[in-house]
């Protein structure tokens, strides 16, 4: 009685801070100036009337489109918008230099829109390329054709679009342009019809960066099932308090919006808003249950022989040459459960710690599928784009001793570090270089001027011009020669420029403590492991100065988190892993109450290495190892 009260009274407070965030993130939401009759004027949440139907004069995309070419506009199915409103695009596209505008729906009724302020603040959109999930309403989006081209979309418009697919087109977009983004309500843009299959869908995925470690679409439906159910059975044990949860949230559209829309959405929302709830639950279980079926049916992918994966064992330190080598530590491929077992074997003359037998070319391409790209891939974007802090840090350490000119960043992947130093100095040339096609797609996002791809030491004979800064960030690690990326350096690097590496550090005290749960030996991918005094020698060796060498604030810290979380992947794996079969029905439980369980642990476990992390980066004392060390080196 009393926690149910209690609950319920945390509800109301949560629903009244909630709405009054909503409205004032609404306030920043700006409407299009749209020119011509009917027009509504100037920006603010007082001039747009959601829930109004717009006037008859929304024509279909593709006829817009003769009207006004110069925007290429991508919309879902069912979308429309005006030829006024084209035009106000591109006027507005000129005045504000946006590339990419996503455009609200005049119309869009006030519960989707609550739901779209909650992930958006439209005061932020734009001003940081490292925004980790700029988000839009999923209608329609506008382009500057000269961004459609860049993304290698053509100019003609997209119409009819699934919700789920819209989501990703916005994001694609929105990453080729993080720092010219706008969101506009747009009056002549009518909202599209949602149905529970496509809200489903767009729940999918805007939550694929978990995919596919985890699909939380579920729990977040579930969630809201919760609520839901809290505000309804509440008035079985503590009516009062119910009561007063109920009127809180029923009260939100009115708050937010002010409007009569959005008091007419307040009338009758509990019964409203089950009735959507249970209409999703059911196309979900439709949707999964076919999405079963097909996995069901496919078989699954062969791994390559054991045999091909491996290397034959060594029986020397490939750092030194030393046959004093001892058993470091035994381990398995705790995200992916690829099958496999990988040994780490450390030095005793070097301490150089190196995955022995190493994989071959071969078992690396099994191990890296869908690691980085495929799959995993927006995983490894929003987790990368949200280490824009580490990748400015990088960049001051770099500028305290150099102003660079002509920059390489080899392993760039998708080049997300490259945002920083291009935000530090824009007019620096920046080229990338990495095996993968990810550099590719950075050349096209504009985050590197030119796009190398192939193994280093192989072009770094052949690359049309030498470089002032050549950087290598969480690099050598992956590599299967770190002395041959150590000689291509110095053939790249002018004299008097700069190598700056940044890798993982096996001095921190938590990979003992961790022992196969230290994130940062990240097997089966991470060969080898360098001791940071016997890196200051190698690149010494090769002819560089060293000029600075940071332990502790170059950590990149989450030990005690990525651990739990890494346990967590281990003791219950994905049941979305196509490679292996899928679990049953059991197995989903046992995660799903195991993962409940380590909240708390998960909570407490980020807010430690908060703390720690801190500390850590402040102490600029050279012994104070972190998990990765940072050195920055001067050609002589
Ligand atoms: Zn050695």
């Amino acid at each position: 009685m009393r926690v149910a009260r209690w609950v319920l009274g945390t509800l109301a407070v949560v629903h009244v801070v909630e709405a009054l965030e909503l409205r004032r993130r609404l306030g920043q939401l700006a409407t299009l100036p749209t020119p011509g009759p009917g027009a509504l004027d100037g920006a603010g949440h007082g001039s747009r009337s959601p829930g109004t139907p717009m006037p008859g004069t929304a024509t279909q995309l593709s006829a817009a489109h003769r009207v006004t070419p110069d925007v290429v506009t991508v919309g879902v199915d069912g979308t429309t918008i005006d030829a006024a409103t084209r035009a106000a695009v591109a006027v507005e596209m000129a005045a504000t230099g946006a590339d990419v505008v996503d455009l609200v729906p005049g119309d869009l009724p006030p519960d989707r829109l609550l739901r779209l302020l909650r992930r958006l603040e439209a005061a932020k959109v734009g001003t940081d390329p490292y925004l980790v999930l700029p988000t839009g309403s999923h209608d329609t989006i506008a382009l500057h054709p000269s961004a459609a081209h860049r993304i290698g979309w053509t100019a003609d418009d997209v119409t009819g679009l699934d919700r789920g697919d819209m989501v990703r087109r916005t994001l694609h977009a929105q990453r080729h342009a993080p720092t010219a983004l706008a969101t506009r309500v747009a009056p002549g843009v009518n909202a599209a019809p949602a149905t529970p299959e496509q809200r489903w869908r767009e729940l999918e995925e805007m939550l694929a960066p978990a995919w596919p470690y985890g699909a939380p679409a579920s729990v977040v439906l579930g969630l809201e099932t919760l609520h839901l159910a809290a505000m309804t059975a509440g008035f079985l044990v503590a009516p009062w308090a119910a009561a007063l949860a109920l009127a809180t949230w029923s009260a939100q559209p009115a708050l937010v919006l002010g409007d009569e829309a959005g008091s007419k959405a307040a009338l009758g929302r509990l019964p409203k808003a089950w009735a959507e709830n249970v209409r999703v639950a059911l196309a979900a279980r439709q949707a999964t249950q076919a999405k079963r079926i097909r996995r069901a049916s496919e078989p699954l992918p062969a791994p390559p022989p054991p045999e091909a994966l491996f290397e034959p064992r060594r029986d020397h330190c490939p750092w030194c040459g030393s046959p004093e080598i001892a058993d470091r530590l035994d381990i398995t491929d705790l995200l992916q459960h690829k099958p496999g077992e990988f040994h780490l074997d450390e030095c005793r003359d070097c301490g150089h710690i190196f995955q022995n037998p190493a994989l071959t070319i071969t078992g690396l391409d099994h191990f890296y599928e869908d690691a980085y790209d495929g799959l995993g891939e927006e995983l490894a974007e929003t987790s990368f784009a949200a280490l824009g802090f580490i990748y400015r840090n990088r960049v001051e350490s770099l500028a305290r001793h150099h102003t660079p000119r002509a920059w390489l960043d080899v392993g760039t992947g998708h080049a997300h570090f490259c945002l920083a130093a291009r935000e530090r100095w824009p007019d620096l040339l920046i080229d990338g270089l990495d095996m993968s096609d990810t550099v590719e797609e950075a050349q096209r996002r504009g985050r590197i001027d030119t796009a190398y791809r192939g193994q280093f030491p192989d072009l770094a004979g052949s690359l049309p011009r030498s470089y002032d800064v050549v950087t290598m960030h969480h690099y050598i690690e992956h590599t299967r020669e770190p002395k041959a990326e150590l000689a291509a350096a110095a053939k790249v690097v002018e004299p008097g420029g700069y190598l700056m590496i940044e890798m993982p550090d096996p001095a921190s005290p938590w990979a003992a403590r961790l022992g196969r749960y230290f994130w940062q030996w990240g097997q089966p991918q991470h060969q080898h492991f360098v001791k940071c005094e016997e890196m200051v020698a190698a690149v010494e060796d090769v002819g560089f100065d060293v000029v600075s060498v940071e332990r502790g604030p170059a950590t990149m810290g989450g030990d005690l988190y990525n651990a739990v979380a890494l346990w967590l992947q281990e003791t219950v794996r994905s049941p979305h892993l196509p490679w292996l079969p899928e679990p049953g029905t059991a197995h989903r439980a046992r995660r799903l109450a195991l993962y409940t369980a380590a909240l708390p642990a998960l909570a407490v476990t980020k807010a430690i290495d908060e703390v720690k992390d801190r500390v850590r980066r402040a102490r600029g004392d050279k012994s104070s190892a972190g998990n990765a060390y940072r050195l920055v080196a001067r050609r002589r």
